[in-house]
């Protein structure tokens, strides 16, 4: 007999511990089985398997527990690797998470623990037969084709012949079997040459390839030909027959990385990301399993793919806040690469025009081996112009798009070169407010305003997505003197902009024009192709697009984000006037990069004027010092949410008083309702991370097991 020992599917905390059932098979780790629990059937997920000569009456003797039988084997092999087990482990322990959510973290939908009922999907193969039998001519030819092919999708074969196929099955000449379903190969695109590398970047190149370093972190302005140094040292790594990982921060956002990486490397190339749907997923998933194929561009979850010999791992954009998983486990993805690295030996590359203040700070204190590449392949930096808005405003300008921007735009445009403008924020108006009480109408689910879509004529939540039709009364007030309208989005901007520009051929997107699957490629497609001459949107828009006739980007409300209460406010602001930065003048023309906004003067304007990273690091380390924030501390929140403002609140207060040592614990703080539910945070900062986790699994084994409180050690965003 055998006993397993298995994690149930619930990513509960009052059950992340192994839980043991007899099995009459012998089952591997890492294959899922269904099991009775409370009397329900459930998934569980082989921790592991012991065989004995006990009776089962014997084992429940000694065990001191009821043993129930497993009721069915659902894999044939395991779903993981001992690797990615024990990458499981260390997350659970990093991110004070169960098991269970971090399995299902790193499986594709297909064979998550939680959907074990799902079926891989199979199809028909056919190859020939020893079978003697007479052929018709025509019968012969596709007889040959197949004997040609060694084996054919048997669908394949009858879209070539479709009466003939099934006649050569039926006398016989043909064997059909089925096989699981295999990702359609990616076509293989004509390969380009390389680069010979610049001065620069072959003194990265070999710094890189000269040291025994583990993780190195390069820096470089965009366009300083990083993604040229990444793609030499995949080379290498593939020459040496081992798999390379590229992640980047959002695939429908990068597509140039994708062309590229294509162009040099062909059909060896998978490619993962959520917009794939779960069979597509699983398939790129087998691919890799298989050996097939040898590099990865992929977002996040790429992470987790069961890589047999990793040789390289690129972290693209690593400053980029979708590395970071929001639901638990709330791990970062750069730390899993760095963890996959150092159990494949092989380097990682973090890369970034913008590093996090936390990786910068590491390159200097040499955890991580800096590299830099101080300059563009084309020397020249965009000419950077500030335009004060309190100044424009005075004058009685518009401030959505200031004179001398507009003047900008029209210059470009009789040059016919393209245009890019920034705005952080979509829809038409940002709010509105009661005329009689000034209350803004806020989302009956959530604590926030609403903003106005014109073109809907809707009010919608921006977190939730509700929408709705504009009141008649004020819900706060009753009164029925109407609302007035504050703030502006990109639908405003692009009115504004036909108005002034009535010729001008105008594209955006936001969330609202790319919500069908893929307008992201349609859009870029178009603008790429030279259809339009301006191309307005949100932070979509800043990442990794490389046009050669865009000359001017402008960013409209470009320090709005300082006004946020977060302490990464004035990195994420910086980060997005240099990547708007990047955007301009690509090719040889010289490019513009103007940024409206209200205070000139702030050290993340001034250093991205500058073009200067090294100014913001200097001017932002003493902020975070002076507030001791990350990078000199660390942080881990704790939110407890709920349907009842009071339990949520009490719970919080309980959790409090529990959690003490040798770090600060700031909250309870009372956080805006969302989804209609109440939401109160507590923030640990201190020294020891390891101590910090302890406290927090100590305190929620006591208190919190069956409630829900997300953990987020190392947190990326904490307003809202
Ligand atoms: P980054 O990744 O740092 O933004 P890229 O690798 O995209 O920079 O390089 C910027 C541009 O320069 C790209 O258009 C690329 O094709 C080109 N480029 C990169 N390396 C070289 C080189 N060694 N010689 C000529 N052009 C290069
Ligand atoms: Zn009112
Ligand atoms: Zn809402």
């Amino acid at each position: 007999m055998n006993l397993v020992q298995c994690w149930i599917e619930h990513p509960v905390r009052a059950i992340d511990q192994v839980f043991t059932y007899t099995c009459e098979s012998e089952t591997e780790p890492g294959v899922r089985v269904e099991v009775d629990f409370n009397g329900r059937p459930v998934i569980g997920f082989v921790e592991s398997c012991e065989t004995t000569d006990e009776t089962a009456a014997e084992a429940e003797a000694r065990l001191g527990v009821t043993l129930k039988p497993v009721i069915r084997v659902l894999d044939s092999e395991s779903l993981i690797t001992p690797e990615l087990h024990d990458l499981a482990m260390y997350m659970r322990d990093t991110t004070v998470s169960t098991a269970i959510s971090c399995f299902q973290a790193m499986l594709p939908g297909k064979v998550k623990p939680q959907s074990g009922r799902t079926e891989a999907v199979r199809e028909k193969w056919v190859s020939v037969s020893d079978a003697e039998c007479s052929l018709t001519p025509k019968q012969l030819e596709a007889f040959l084709k197949v004997r040609e092919a060694g084996e054919m999708r048997y669908s394949e074969l009858r879209s070539m012949y479709p009466n003939i196929a099934r006649a050569l099955v039926q006398k016989g000449a043909l064997n059909v079997y089925e096989k699981e379903k295999e990702a359609v190969s990616t076509v293989s695109v004509p390969v380009s040459a390389k680069f010979t590398l610049k001065e620069e970047q072959q003194k990265a190149m070999d710094e890189i390839t000269g040291t025994d370093d583990a993780v190195y972190l390069l820096h470089g302005v965009t366009g300083s030909g990083k993604t040229e140094v990444y793609l030499q040292l995949a080379e290498k790594a593939l020459q040496e027959g081992r798999q390379v990982l590229i992640l980047v921060p959002e695939i429908s956002l990068t597509p140039q990385m994708i062309t590229r990486v294509s162009e040099r490397f062909g059909a060896e190339l998978a490619i993962y990301h959520s917009g794939l749907n779960p069979q597509e997923k699983y398939e790129q998933y087998r691919k890799v399993k298989n050996g097939l194929a040898r590099i990865v561009v992929g977002t996040r979850s790429a992470v987790f793919l069961p890589f047999r010999d990793i040789g390289l791992i690129v972290v693209d954009e690593e400053h980029d806040g979708s590395y970071k998983q929001e639901n638990q486990p709330a791990y970062h993805c750069r730390d899993i690469a760095i963890w996959r690295g150092k159990y494949h030996h092989c380097k990682v590359i973090l890369g970034s025009a913008t590093p996090s203040l936390e990786s910068y700070a590491r390159g200097i204190r040499n955890v991580y081996h800096l590299v830099e590449i101080p300059h563009r392949i084309n020397e020249g930096l965009p000419a950077v112009t500030v335009i004060p808005l309190k100044e424009c405003m005075k004058k009685g300008q518009s401030y959505i798009v200031t004179e001398p921007l507009k003047e900008k735009i029209a210059d470009r445009l009789a040059k016919h070169e393209q245009v890019i403008l920034l705005l952080n924020r979509r829809g038409y108006h940002s709010m509105l407010r009661c005329r009689s009480c000034q209350e803004p109408l806020r989302c009956p689910h959530c604590d926030l305003a609403m903003s106005y879509h014109h073109a809907e004529k809707v009010m919608k939540c921006h977190t939730c997505g509700t929408a709705l039709r504009i009141p008649k009364a004020c819900p706060s007030c009753g009164s029925t003197a109407g609302f007035s309208a504050f703030g502006f989005g990109t639908e405003r901007l692009e009115n504004e902009l036909h108005e002034a520009f009535p010729q001008a051929r105008l594209l955006r997107m936001d969330a609202d024009t790319t919500s069908r699957k893929n307008m992201h490629q349609e859009i870029l497609g178009r603008f790429g192709r030279g259809e339009a001459d301006i191309l307005v949107g949100t932070q979509m828009i800043a990442k990794g697009l490389d046009y050669p006739n865009v000359t001017l980007v402008g960013v409209i409300n470009g320090d709005e984000g300082l006004a946020r209460t977060d302490f990464r406010s004035c990195e994420v602001t910086f980060d997005l006037l240099m990547q708007a930065g990047g955007r301009s003048g690509r090719a040889e023309r010289q490019g513009e990069v103007v940024y409206q906004v209200y205070d000139p003067d702030h050290y993340a304007v001034q250093a991205a004027v500058r073009q200067d990273y090294g100014m913001f690091f200097r001017y932002e380390m003493q902020f975070r010092h002076a507030g001791m924030y990350p990078p000199y501390t660390y942080m881990i929140a704790l939110t407890v949410s709920g349907r009842k403002e009071a339990s949520v609140n009490d719970l919080a207060l309980t959790l409090r008083n529990m959690i003490s040592g040798d770090f600060t614990v700031i909250g309870v703080i009372s956080l805006l309702k969302i989804r209609d539910s109440f939401r109160a945070r507590l923030i640990l900062k201190g020294k020891n991370l390891d101590v910090m986790r302890a406290a927090v699994r100590e305190a929620l084994n006591t208190v919190g097991r069956g409630k829900d409180i997300r953990v987020d050690v190392n947190p990326m965003v904490l307003d809202g």
